[in-house]
């Protein structure tokens, strides 16, 4: 490898070790771009590369609320403000048990290069909190949205840096962050945060851009290996929003989604989660709060549930893990080769452990494309809503949907180019790194070292 990557990723595994996630998602992108370090000299000389591995700026604050029984509980919140060298700093929040910085960071980096690829101008940032929303009534999650805003206010604005939601914030969740934000701020200024309720800013086909993203991803995949979606079944992990919109789009192009995951095991389903009485219900399952999938199979016949397991070994034609980070392991990427399976299309933001994606990227029956791309139609959407708030118009849904399939043919095209044109072939994985990488880095140069 290249003298200069490897002495940058060394620096990241060791003044990082104790972020494993970061080290890596550095290790996974920083690998991919050797030929592009290798022909431009600039960059090292610039020690470019440094630079896009350390956050601009990382807040952390104190979170303080009041549970319904009186009691008080103090959480940790964070915002990671990774890079805004080609806009406002744009990435979700994300409120979950196991969040810590090597989480935010881990996210933050995918965002920057996720956000480039989609064209639009958005910098990539992260948030959240360790805040367990599992079981916490109305209330309580409002008082904790209140009590995070209070904090994260006066670093944020429409021109600053725009959170949105991720794991464990939803509509509801963004309402009474901007709820409170507005208070704050006695201005109607919601080009703050995207995800919004459509009665108050948000945009049509927001809910559905990530899943419905990854479907025109796929569709661009399947096109070039001269395959059609129709009829084809697909493995999907969770059973939240992106899972949602993904079975929506491909039930209405003829394909079918036959497993779902949670913490408690996968449910299979040889008919697919096709109807809307199917689909809607993950919408229920959701709101309930209770984060269990086998609700699912007990209430539609013909559903297998298996406990603790994961849907890696079910036979289909395309696996698309859709959950959350390192969900799949070397042992399951095996059993997805072992299976035949020829499409395995990332979704959820770093799903398969670095051993993993080798292994499955050395596979030559194997197509491989990385999250990164394949799920950058909710944040490039986030960007359409942006973009409607500050002209103050709304957009319909053909509109907003026209432009989101654009943009996603647009991220396939870029990247299948990318890595042609440094001669590394048919990889998604490579060119979506590369493609990413250098919008970042001509703004990075332009604007000079700081
Ligand atoms: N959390 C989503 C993501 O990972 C959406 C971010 C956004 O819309 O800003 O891209």
């Amino acid at each position: 490898m290249n003298a200069y990557l490897e002495s940058v990723i060394k620096h990241v595994q060791e003044k990082y070790a104790t972020e494993p996630e970061f080290v890596q998602t550095v290790e996974e992108v920083l690998s991919s771009l050797e030929p592009v370090i290798s022909l431009h000299p600039e960059y090292e000389k610039a020690d470019l590369l440094s630079r896009m591995v350390e956050p601009e700026r990382m807040f952390t604050f104190r979170v303080c609320w009041e549970a319904d029984d009186g009691t008080w509980h103090t959480n940790t919140g964070w915002r990671c403000q990774f890079n805004g060298a080609i806009g406002p700093y744009k990435g979700g929040l994300r409120f979950q048990k196991n969040v810590y910085p090597g989480i935010m960071k881990f996210l933050g980096f995918e965002q920057v290069f996720k956000n480039s690829l989609t064209g639009l101008p958005i910098g990539g940032g992260k948030g959240g909190s360790d805040f367990d929303p599992a079981g916490k009534s109305d209330a309580e999650i409002m008082r904790f949205c209140q009590s995070f805003m209070q904090a994260l206010y006066r670093y944020i604005g429409p021109d600053v840096d725009v959170p949105a939601g991720d794991m464990g914030v939803g509509a509801r969740e963004i309402g009474y962050l901007y709820g409170e934000y507005r208070r704050l701020k006695g201005a109607f200024e919601n080009g703050v945060i995207t995800g919004k309720g459509f009665s108050y800013g948000g945009s049509l086909v927001r809910p559905e851009a990530t899943g419905y993203g990854a479907v025109y991803y796929l569709e661009n995949v399947l096109k070039h290996f001269g395959e059609d979606i129709k009829g084809k079944t697909i493995a999907c992990a969770g059973f939240g929003n992106v899972t949602w919109g993904i079975c929506k789009k491909a039930a209405q192009l003829g394909a079918k989604v036959v497993t779902l995951s949670g913490p408690d095991g996968y449910i299979y389903d040889p008919n697919g989660v096709t109807t809307e009485k199917k689909i809607d219900y993950l919408l229920e399952m959701r709101a309930s709060g209770r984060n269990r999938v086998q609700d699912y199979a007990d209430n539609f016949p013909g559903v297998e549930f298996f406990p603790g397991e994961k849907p890696w070994n079910v036979k289909v034609d395309i696996c698309m893990p859709s959950a959350m980070q390192n969900d799949v392991h070397l042992e399951q990427a095996k059993q997805i080769a072992a299976n035949g399976i020829k499409y395995y299309i990332e979704v959820a933001n770093m799903p398969t452990t670095n051993d993993a994606l080798k292994f499955l990227m050395e596979q030559p029956g194997i197509v491989v494309a990385p999250s990164k791309a394949v799920n950058a139609g909710g944040v490039a959407t986030s960007a359409l809503e942006m973009a409607q708030n500050s002209e103050r118009l709304v957009w319909t849904e053909e509109e907003v949907d026209k432009q989101l399939h654009q943009i996603m043919n647009t991220i396939y095209q870029m990247s299948v180019d990318a890595a042609e044109t440094y001669g590394l072939g048919y990889n998604l994985v490579a060119g979506a790194n590369i493609a990413g990488f250098q919008r970042v880095a001509d703004a990075m140069m332009a604007q000079g070292i700081f």
